[in-house]
């Protein structure tokens, strides 16, 4: 039985059908397979999207930042583009669902690559922010596994492949590890990857 979708993942597809007609009227293409995350969240959300490289404060190195006031999202340069494709769907949805209703202080959210991987609250007795911060990390990721590879997509390619994962990530243009999360969390079987 696959699981629910949760609010994030509904949000993410949300966006999708809203970018799909705002795509349409601009006469950009649109392509569920390979979404073009930049180009949405400039024309859906106004955001400005950089890279940088060596994006880190202090010792603490970071994948992707958010500043919502200033709608700007800063991305790590060196990162292959898969990756900096997931950094750009997880910081628009910490935009969309963190910031944007402004849930909880502060429009600046700062992440690093750990927190791309988070898929679930740990266990036991962090702070209340560090729950928070725990709590927003997945909720960006569940929104944009959706957002990069939404699940009726997911579905009709896993047929056509027969779930082989690096047939699938080459196909939404996503790391083979971002695959796997998304087809774990979709409850569909695949052989692990050599790595
Ligand atoms: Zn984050």
């Amino acid at each position: 039985m696959p699981p629910l979708r949760s609010l994030p993942e509904i949000k993410a597809l949300e966006v999708l059908q809203q970018a799909r007609a705002e795509f349409g009227a601009l006469g950009e293409p649109f392509d569920t397979y390979t979404v073009d995350v930049e180009l949405l969240a400039a024309i859906l959300f106004d955001l400005g999207v950089q890279q940088v490289p060596e994006l880190r404060v202090g010792e603490r190195e970071y994948a992707g930042f958010l500043d919502g006031d200033a709608k700007l999202v800063v991305v790590e340069a060196t990162h292959h583009e898969h990756r900096r494709r997931f950094s750009i769907a997880h910081e628009v949805g910490h935009f969309v669902l963190h910031y944007l209703p402004r849930t909880a202080p502060g429009g600046v959210f700062a992440c690093t690559s750990q927190d791309m991987e988070t898929n679930a609250v740990p266990a036991g007795t962090g702070s209340a922010a560090r729950l928070r911060h725990c709590r927003q990390e997945v909720e960006a990721n569940q929104f944009a596994g959706e957002l990069l590879m939404p699940e009726p997509s997911v579905r009709a390619m896993y047929k056509v492949t027969g779930g082989q994962v690096v047939k699938l990530a080459r196909h939404f243009n996503v790391s083979s590890r971002a695959m796997e999360i998304r087809l774990e969390r979709l409850g569909l079987p695949f052989a692990a990857s050599l790595r």
